[in-house]
């Protein structure tokens, strides 16, 4: 069996507040996201990676370190 890695981006519109996400194309900090919700225009100001998400999320136990 093969196994392989997806890198799914996950984005919240400062708008109207919804998701949406993009697989595997990594965006750009300060590059521009239109909501396919609102169309709000978004600027990509940081991106959290899930080590960081998880850390003031629910989980009891952090994912082994890399
Ligand atoms: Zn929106």
């Amino acid at each position: 069996m093969k196994v392989s890695l997806e890198f799914l981006y996950h984005f919240r519109c400062d708008r109207c507040d919804q998701w949406w996400s993009i697989a595997d194309i990594k965006p750009q900090i300060g590059s521009d996201m239109t909501c396919p919700h609102c169309g709000h225009i978004n600027t990509v100001e940081s991106i959290q990676t899930f080590l960081e998400a998880a850390k003031s999320s629910c989980l009891d136990k952090l994912p082994d370190p890399c």
